[in-house]
């Protein structure tokens, strides 16, 4: 892979369980893992600890890497993860919600398909919306609009559930 992908995932990793714990007021666990689905870039699911676990592929590049993790916490602001039951790992039939990754190549269908129900949309305009505070906040805290910078302002803001 090209230098691109090269990236401190550990470090964005332990950023990111900060800034969901900040987003969700909930401890959340991020996991470095291809999701159960081969099609799909991320995974969010209750772990038999009764964690809510984001599972996230590991090769992806980072603004993707970021995006995805940003739809998963999506989410779980939303109420969609309210009732999920612990399972040891996702399987195929395991209650989830997935986030297709860009870099990916779902056909057309099966993107519109997924795009289509209002969980997804929802998910994807949280992360949208979230990123354009993270950005902003980062921008007058960190002078940079990097990812590192955008979890950190992210770790430290308080935003109203459900928003
Ligand atoms: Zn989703």
């Amino acid at each position: 892979m090209t230098e691109t992908f090269e990236f401190d995932r550990e470090a964005i990793k332990t950023l990111m369980e900060k800034a969901a714990f900040s987003l969700t007021y909930e401890p959340v666990q991020i996991q470095l893992r291809e999701p159960k689905n081969k099609s799909f870039a991320g995974q969010v699911f209750r772990a038999k600890n009764g964690l809510l676990t984001i599972a996230i592929k590991p090769d992806l590049e980072m603004e993707v890497f970021y995006k995805v993790f940003l739809h998963e916490i999506g989410h779980i602001s939303l109420g969609h993860c309210n009732d999920l039951l612990p399972i040891d790992l996702p399987t195929e039939t395991s209650l989830t919600y997935l986030a297709y990754g860009p870099s990916l190549t779902p056909t057309q269908a099966e993107r519109k398909e997924h795009r289509e129900k209002p969980e997804e949309s929802g998910a994807d305009d949280f992360a949208n919306s979230i990123d354009g505070v993270a950005k902003e906040y980062a921008r007058l805290w960190f002078q940079s609009e990097d990812i590192e910078a955008r979890l950190r302002a992210l770790s430290r803001i308080t935003i109203s559930k459900g928003e």
